[in-house]
């Protein structure tokens, strides 16, 4: 099954892909955590990145699409991937449409994790990240509840980028919907509610 997870920053999109990776091995394809990954190894990728980032702007759109065809074209993700916060714009939904028609593949869902704006400005607010395995959690772990790691804020969790990154949702990220619409296979869930709750019905959109 090959997923287009669609929703604003602290929908919980990356909560949702870890319980499905957990319990059904998908490939998930997080760019944000790739993009993390570059940051933290100092390669020229993550260099280049990391001002966009911490400004809550997007990354270039050819260093992303870079970034997900070599991610795709790993073993793991052959037999269905799960990609989260990409596409971001229609220039990466229309190449992605084109790089996966070229093998042979298509995209079975795009799911919208819908969650109302005052409900996601608290949430990214409070969100802490591991430093080590990635687990988000809130303010209230202080150590990583998954891994014992360091808990920490990121950057473009604090105020003054929030609403930066919900600007650039709404303007350049939000009209993905209308294309998945189009193209029949948008799926929406409530992300408005407990975690588990959301995930029955993500199991329940996808099928699974
Ligand atoms: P995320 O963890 O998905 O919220 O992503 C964190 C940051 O990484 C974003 O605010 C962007 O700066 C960058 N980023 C992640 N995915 C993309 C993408 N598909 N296109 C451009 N920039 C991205």
């Amino acid at each position: 099954m090959n997923i287009v997870l669609l929703g604003a920053p602290g929908a919980g999109k990356g909560t949702q892909a870890q319980r499905l990776v957990r319990d059904f091995g998908v490939a998930h394809i997080s760019t944000g955590d790739l993009l993390r990954a570059a940051v933290k190894g100092g390669t020229e990728l993550g260099i280049q990145a990391k001002k966009f980032m911490d400004a809550g702007e997007l990354v270039p759109d050819q260093l992303v699409i870079d970034l997900v065809k070599e991610r795709l074209a790993q073993e793991d993700a052959q037999n269905g991937f799960m990609l989260d916060g990409f596409p971001r714009n229609t220039v990466q939904a229309v190449t992605l449409d084109t790089e996966l028609s070229a093998l042979g593949r298509e995209l079975d869902c795009a799911l919208l994790v819908d969650v109302p704006y005052p409900v996601i400005i608290k949430r990214l607010s409070s969100r802490r990240t591991c430093r080590e395995c990635g687990y988000t959690g809130t303010a209230s772990d202080t150590v990583c509840p998954s891994c014992g790691g360091e808990m920490y804020q990121r950057d473009d969790d604090k105020p003054e980028t929030i609403k930066n990154r919900l600007d650039v949702y709404e303007k350049s990220t939000s009209p993905l919907v209308e294309y998945y619409r189009g193209q029949g296979i948008l799926k929406t869930v409530d992300g408005n509610r407990d975690v588990d709750v959301v995930y029955e019905d993500v199991k329940k959109a996808l099928n699974l």
